[in-house]
């Protein structure tokens, strides 16, 4: 790493409700550093998607390198991987982690490394994901993004942004993974609405 890199080391968190676009940001961030010839490491807990020769790529079809790519169930996880000449650490869906992360970003950003996370703030009910709000509370960097509220009335669409993720059905564990067809966007009206 360059001096130069090293003092801009920052920590940010990419925040929004499912289906905002945080990890299609963090991918866009991800293509910044690597055409700028940084080390990257880009650590999930699961790798779901399907695999490519040389890449992985998402479900939106974002396409990550391979060899960027680590699986962390743990913090710890994550730091057992870290290697000496990283520049930027990415780690996608950060709420899933104990709260001892908030503790080591600092300390990675501390030591010179660029730290961005993809951070689910609220779980389907409304509460604190996990380490979610001490994670913002320390960040530099705050990008904010927006889905749109899949609320239907009267056949219409609401549309409005949505800062919340409204779970269908009745499942009653807080961490249940899934997509669409059990988690959707709404807006903070339409979130207090149960399902019909
Ligand atoms: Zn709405």
């Amino acid at each position: 790493m360059s001096k130069s890199k090293e003092s801009q080391a920052y920590l940010e968190v990419i925040t929004g409700a499912m289906f905002s676009g945080k990890t299609r940001e963090l991918h866009r961030q991800y293509s910044v550093f690597k055409s700028c010839h940084f080390n990257v490491q880009v650590f999930k807990r699961d790798i779901d998607q399907r695999y490519a020769q040389d890449e992985i790529v998402t479900h939106d079809g974002l396409r990550f390198a391979k060899q960027d790519v680590f699986i962390a169930k743990t913090v710890d996880d994550i730091e057992r991987q870290i290697k000496k000449g990283t520049d930027a650490i990415m780690i996608d869906e950060a709420q899933f982690y104990d709260s001892s992360i908030v503790k080591k970003v600092d300390e990675w950003v501390d030591k010179g490394k660029i730290v961005v996370l993809t951070l689910l703030p609220t779980d389907y009910r409304g509460e604190t994901f996990g380490p979610a709000g001490d994670l913002l509370a320390h960040a530099d960097k705050i990008t904010q993004v927006f889905g749109r509220c899949m609320f239907m009335e009267n056949g219409l669409y609401c549309h409005k942004p949505a800062t919340k993720t409204f779970r269908k059905g009745d499942v009653k564990d807080v961490v249940v993974v899934g997509g669409s067809e059990l988690y959707e966007a709404r807006c903070r009206q339409h979130h207090k609405i149960k399902d019909k």
